[in-house]
């Protein structure tokens, strides 16, 4: 099992804000597998600085990871992402993209799609919603929600000091849109169980992430008092995450770049569901290649968020598309990734 990579810039459409600061640039690495049959496997690393990683720390780990698998036949996927995990801890979008690949690798040599590998029927995706970034006036939020207009779904990033005008903002120009927040660990529980009463007012589904990653006792004391549904995202990376989580949220945001890998995002939806918790994906910004790795599991949620490659300009792959907001999963075998040849 060899790997290769390339580093690749993806700009976005918008700049890209969210509470913590944004760009529009974003670096991520594609990773070829080639197993000693010559099959290959594509997957995709999605690094976040939030977690630690950046493209060049990928990079970095790589030969890590290729040693770790190095002698493996490339069939046993729980054991090889088992191998990847005890290799490095941490570096989630490194292990994911790898995992991905490996995965990609598996369904090629079998000549199916993955999300029949797994069993799963396409037709269960639950729409993905579009996200609506933080916006430096009310001109441009309203100019992006005007061109998010084939989306049914918006999920508006908060963390300002005009969060409530927001929200407002957005669901005066989209009355029948389904809404949803995220405030990227930006409250605290005084501001959050302030804002939650006007946001349910204004038909917000749920809140994203209201308080920093470690309050677990403040999200359980803000859930408590809310009037809407709490999901975790910075607070949840791995399954063993949501037992500690139970109680203080009502669902789970899972992204593959978080916890490693495709086997640990199904594990994820697994003790989720044991603990009657709502199920849902999200991504970072990456290409069609990251976000079909995702998609394949779509099935398998109460909401996605698979907006990432749907904010770049400069997607370099063909994959599961988002259009009208329907999550379309590639068929062809593996993920069903191609290069865009247009
Ligand atoms: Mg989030």
């Amino acid at each position: 099992m060899k790997l290769s990579h390339r580093i690749v810039t993806l700009r976005t459409k918008n700049p890209f804000v969210i509470a913590r600061g944004g760009s529009t640039e974003y670096r991520v690495v594609c990773i070829t597998v080639t197993a000693s049959d010559g099959n290959i496997g594509w997957g995709e690393a999605a690094p976040s600085k939030f977690y630690g990683e950046t493209a060049d720390t990928v990079v970095d780990v790589l030969p890590l990871l290729a040693a770790a698998i190095e002698g493996m036949d490339g069939w046993s996927l729980e054991a090889m992402e088992h191998a990847l995990a005890r290799a490095i801890r941490y570096n989630g979008a490194a292990r994911a993209g790898v995992s991905a690949a490996l995965h990609d690798l598996v369904g090629k040599r079998l000549g199916v799609p993955l999300y029949k590998l797994w069993g799963l029927d396409p037709v269960s995706s639950p729409p993905t919603s579009f996200t609506i970034g933080i916006a430096p006036d009310e001109a441009t939020l309203l100019a992006r929600v005007a061109e998010a207009e084939q989306y049914p779904i918006l999920k508006i990033k908060l963390g300002t000091a005009w969060d409530e005008r927001i929200v407002r903002a957005v669901r005066e120009a989209a009355p029948k849109k389904v809404l949803r927040v995220d405030a990227n660990a930006a409250w605290t529980p005084k501001s959050a169980l302030r804002i939650i009463p006007a946001l349910k007012e204004l038909g917000v589904e749920f809140v994203e992430q209201p308080l920093h990653p470690g309050d677990l006792q403040g999200l359980r004391f803000v859930r408590e008092r809310s009037s809407l549904p709490i999901v975790a995202d910075e607070s949840c990376l791995v399954a063993a995450d949501v037992p500690k989580l139970a109680g203080a949220v009502d669902g789970i945001n899972i992204k593959i770049a978080k916890c490693g890998g495709l086997r640990e995002a199904l594990r994820l939806v697994a003790v989720a569901r044991a603990h009657d918790m709502l199920v849902m994906a999200g991504c970072m910004i990456e290409s069609s290649l990251g976000i079909t790795a995702a998609a394949h599991f779509a099935p398998l949620l109460d909401c996605a968020d698979y907006d990432g490659a749907a904010l770049v300009s400069n997607d370099p792959y063909a994959g599961a598309t988002i259009d009208g907001g329907a999550i379309r999963i590639p068929d062809a075998p593996g993920l069903g990734v191609t290069l865009r040849t247009s």
